[in-house]
């Protein structure tokens, strides 16, 4: 295979306007791995939240790899919002990709490469490449002098920074160098010049400690000899992409255009093989770093036996990213299956997971939910109006709660009113049903309507 090829994509999934879960900003948790009962935009959820946070910290520390997840609860508590939360918690660098179970029935690939590629989505590469600084370019150096002898490393604190033209004069200066900061007593954190000609330090700093200073500036950068036998300094430069950007370049003609249509087709197995074996010799050398991400499925119970019998043998690869999957299904049938099984997983599967279960909010919670909603959405709103919307919770359920909110808001607009008040709430129940009210006028009136003779066939099929 030629070169891979590479190119710097963003996901654009990760682009929301005010979208259902754009309240939430993290986990909400403090230095303790605690749950605070109201920060970054999550409310309550304590223990689960507290569980998610023990799973970011492991991602972070990179320790585990192949692991899978289970958010399991009621609809509307928050299973979602809580993968949404790991994923800002581990931050832009960590791939975090994110599909339904439904989405796999609706491609043009197979089910199985749809995971695939879902997987490798969330499989990130750091690809370490050094570039040249340019003439005149100002490096930055770091220093970490132990405090009680022993070598000193270029590392961590303060920071030397001198011109690149300046190093090569230093070079050029040779062993002159040494005596040269020596005797201007350049700290870390100094600003330093020097004049070429005389080999002198012009900038004085504080303390050197002489050749082993030296020493560490010139381990931490890495100079090569060019042919023409100038001196010329090179730094590292890192670029992040996954697995999944990988095989698309690399697999058809248009390249990266199609990681902005989605129009990837099927990927080769020959392809990934290859490029397995690529990045394994990258990461010989020293050249990349496999980073697993977070590959979040929602409606989990959506997957056939086939899908989960794919994800066993997926999270047994070594680069495996972690699984998050979430349901709402109590006992149900595994789909392609005749068999019954907790939120319709097969047993084995199950067991592979660690469960972290969502609870029903408290009121108390549900009112906090939609105080921070209608912040987010930018709708003031009365007390009365507030109360009445946290009954309707009670009710109905919170995401339809959280619909009306805009929704009342254009209902005062209308009225030409400023604060949102209980009229418009009422005015905006009546218009939208909720899910028991429409099931109900349903069963009234299915008579009336087409099909129902079809209906209740299947109902009794059933
Ligand atoms: P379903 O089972 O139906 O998929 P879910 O458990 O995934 O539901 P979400 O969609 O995460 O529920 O939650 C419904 C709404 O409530 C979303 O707008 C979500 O952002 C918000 N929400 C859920 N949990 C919290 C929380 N702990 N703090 C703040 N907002 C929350």
């Amino acid at each position: 295979m030629a070169e891979l090829k590479l190119s710097e994509t963003r996901d654009l999934t990760r682009i929301e306007r005010i979208g259902a879960h754009s309240h939430i900003r993290g986990l909400g948790l403090d230095s303790a791995m605690e749950a605070r009962p109201s920060s970054e935009g999550m409310v309550g959820q304590h223990s689960a939240r507290r569980a998610a946070g023990v799973i970011v910290q492991m991602i972070r520390d990179g320790r585990i790899a192949g692991r899978a997840v289970l958010l399991a609860g009621q609809p509307g508590t928050g299973k979602t919002a809580i993968a949404m939360a790991m994923a800002k918690s581990l931050g832009q660098e960590t791939p975090f990709a994110m599909m339904s179970g439904s989405e796999l029935y609706s491609l043009e690939v197979s089910k199985t490469e749809a995971l695939m590629q879902a997987f490798r989505k969330a499989i990130g590469v750091r690809i370490k490449e050094e570039a040249e600084v340019i003439e005149g370019e100002v490096v930055e150096l770091q220093i970490d002098r132990p405090a009680a002898g022993g070598a000193p490393a270029a590392t961590k604190t303060g920071k030397l920074t001198m011109k690149t033209t300046e190093m090569e004069a230093a070079y050029e200066i040779g062993g002159k160098l040494i005596e040269a900061l020596s005797r201007a007593k350049v700290q870390s954190g100094d600003v330093i010049t020097m004049d070429k000609a005389a080999g002198k330090v012009t900038k004085l700093g504080r303390s050197f400690n002489r050749s082993r200073d030296y020493d560490a500036i010139g381990a931490s950068t890495k100079f090569v000899q060019c042919p023409d036998g100038e001196l010329q300094k090179r730094k590292e430069v890192v670029h992040c992409v996954t697995l999944h950007e990988i095989d698309v370049i690399n697999s058809r003609t248009q390249g990266f255009l199609a990681l902005f249509t989605g129009d990837t087709g099927e990927i080769r197995a020959e392809v990934r093989d290859q490029i397995d074996s690529k990045v394994a010799e990258w990461k010989e050398e020293g050249k990349a770093e496999i980073a697993p991400g977070v590959l979040f499925i929602d409606e989990v119970h959506m997957l056939d036996i086939e899908c989960f019998s794919f994800l066993n043998r997926a999270l047994e690869n070594e680069m495996a990213p972690i699984l998050v999957v979430a349901t709402n299904r109590g006992i149900t049938t595994i789909r392609g299956t005749n068999y019954k099984s907790p939120h319709g997983i097969p047993i084995d599967f199950l067991d592979r997971l660690l469960i972290i279960s969502t609870q029903p909010f408290t009121e108390g919670e549900i009112r906090k939910i939609l105080d921070i909603r209608c912040d987010e959405e930018g709708v003031d709103m009365s007390e009365d109006a507030k109360v009445l919307l946290t009954k309707i919770v009670t009710e109905t359920s919170l995401r339809y709660a959280i619909q009306l909110i805009t929704a009342a808001a254009l209902a005062c607009q209308k009225r030409k009113g400023k604060v949102v008040e209980m009229e418009d709430i009422s005015r905006v129940y009546m218009l939208f049903l909720d899910v028991k009210r429409s099931a109900q006028y349903l069963m009234e009136y299915q008579n009336q309507y087409m099909f129902s003779e079809e209906v209740k066939q299947v109902e009794e099929d059933d």
